[in-house]
C-alpha cells in the first residue's frame, strides 16, 4: 500500500528532488519513492498567497518579536489537498502534523505509528512561529524532534520522512530490520542464557568476517540471499527497546584499537552474547533512562548489576539528564 507524505514549506527546494537532490533524491528515501511504497509530494506554501509579494507571514499581534505564518495561505494549502479543517474531516488513516519545538517529542514510537498511515502531512513552521490557530483548528497534532529550537520546520519534516519511511514494508532488507535496532521493538533473545558477568571485551587477534549471513545495505538494499543461517546471529540484536549494540568491519586492527576477540570467532552464541551485554552496557553510559522501560532479562539485570546500575529510576533519569 502506498504511503503518501504532502510538505508544505516555503522552501521547496530543501527537500531536493529524484533522482538525485536532497531527502529524496538519496539513499532509503530516494529507494522507497522509486520503488513505489512511498510517495512525496511538496508544496510551496507562497503558492497559496494572494498579493504581489507572495507574503506568508505577518507581525505577531500582542507586540514582540519576528514575525508569525499566516493562517490563510496554510489553510488554503491544506484545502488544495482536500484536507478540511480538522472537526470536519474524517480522522483515520491520515495526520496533519505542526512542526513545532513545542510539540510532543517524536520518537520510534512515533515513527512506528506514523507508519501505520496511509497519508502524512508535514507543515513546517518559520520565523517566530505559526498562529496558534492552525495548531488549534488546522493540524491533528504538534511534534517535536527535540529539545532545541531549529530556525525552521524542514529539517524537522525531514528527519519524520526518514525515520518513517524506512519502516515501511518492504523498504529495509529484512522485514524485521527495524525491530532489531536501538529503541526496537524485537524481543531480546530470552532464549539465549547470558552467563555470569563477563569482563571488558579483549581485543581480537584476527580479522573478523566481513559481514554476517542476512548482512544488507540500508543505501542498496538486501543482497540477494538476506535470511539468516539457522543459528547465525542476526546483524541486529539489541532490540527490546535498548541501544544497538556497537558494530565492527575490516581492519581488524585500526589505529592500533583491535576488533573485539569475540566476533572473530565464529561462536555465535557468544557473539550473541557479547552483543546483548555490549548493548546494555552502551544504553547504560549513553541512554540509562531507556533501561527504566526496557524489557530486560534476569541475565541482563544481573549484568547491569556488574556493572554498578543499581535499577534506581530516578538515578538513571539524573545521569541521562546532566
Ligand atoms: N518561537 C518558537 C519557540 O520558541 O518554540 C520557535 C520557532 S522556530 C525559530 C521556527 C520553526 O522551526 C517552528 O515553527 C517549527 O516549525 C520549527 N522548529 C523549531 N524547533 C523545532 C523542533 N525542535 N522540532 C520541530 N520543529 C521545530
Amino acid at each position: 500500500m502506498l504511503m503518501r507524505f504532502d510538505i508544505l514549506t516555503i522552501f521547496p527546494e530543501f527537500f531536493g528532488a529524484l533522482p538525485n537532490q536532497g531527502i529524496v533524491g538519496h539513499g532509503v528515501v530516494s529507494r522507497a519513492l522509486r520503488s513505489g511504497v512511498a510517495s512525496a509530494h511538496i508544496h510551496d506554501l507562497r503558492c497559496f498567497t494572494h498579493d504581489r509579494h507572495r507574503t506568508v507571514d505577518d507581525r505577531p499581534f500582542g507586540g514582540g518579536e519576528g514575525m508569525v505564518l499566516k493562517p490563510q495561505p496554510i489553510y488554503e494549502a491544506l484545502e488544495s489537498l482536500s484536507l478540511l479543517p480538522r472537526s470536519q474531516r474524517p480522522g483515520s488513516g491520515q495526520a496533519v502534523i505542526l512542526l513545532s519545538a513545542q510539540g510532543r517529542r517524536f520518537t520510534q514510537s512515533t515513527a512506528r505509528r506514523l507508519a501505520t498511515l496511509q497519508r502524512v502531512v508535514l507543515l513546517c513552521g518559520r520565523y517566530e512561529g505559526v498562529d496558534e490557530r492552525v495548531a488549534e483548528m488546522l493540524c491533528d497534532e504538534e511534534l517535536s524532534i527535540g529539545d532545541y529550537v531549529l530556525s525552521g520546520g524542514e529539517l524537522a519534516a525531514a528527519v519524520l520522512l526518514d525515520a518513517t519511511v524506512r519502516l515501511l514494508p518492504g523498504v529495509l532488507g529484512h522485514a524485521d530490520s527495524s525491530l532489531y535496532e536501538s529503541f526496537g521493538e524485537g524481543e531480546a533473545n530470552p532464549t539465549v542464557p547470558v552467563p555470569a558477568p563477563a569482563p571488558a571485551p579483549a581485543p581480537a587477534q584476527a580479522a573478523p568476517a566481513p559481514h554476517g549471513d542476512g548482512w544488507t545495505s540500508e543505501e542498496t538494499g538486501p543482497k540477494p540471499n538476506p535470511e539468516p543461517s539457522p543459528g547465525v546471529p542476526r546483524s541486529t540484536h539489541a532490540a527490546s527497546g535498548i541501544l544497538d549494540y556497537p558494530h565492527y568491519t575490516r581492519p581488524a586492527e585500526f589505529l592500533g584499537r583491535s576488533v573485539p576477540d569475540v566476533l572473530a570467532g565464529g561462536d555465535h552464541l557468544a557473539i550473541r552474547r557479547w552483543r546483548r551485554q555490549a548493548a546494555l552496557a552502551k544504553t547504560l553510559a549513553n541512554r540509562p533512562d531507556l533501561l527504566l522501560t526496557a524489557e530486560l532479562s534476569e541475565d541482563d539485570r544481573k549484568y547491569l548489576a556488574s556493572l554498578g546500575y543499581t535499577g534506581d529510576a530516578e538515578a538513571a533519569g539524573h545521569a541521562h539528564s546532566r
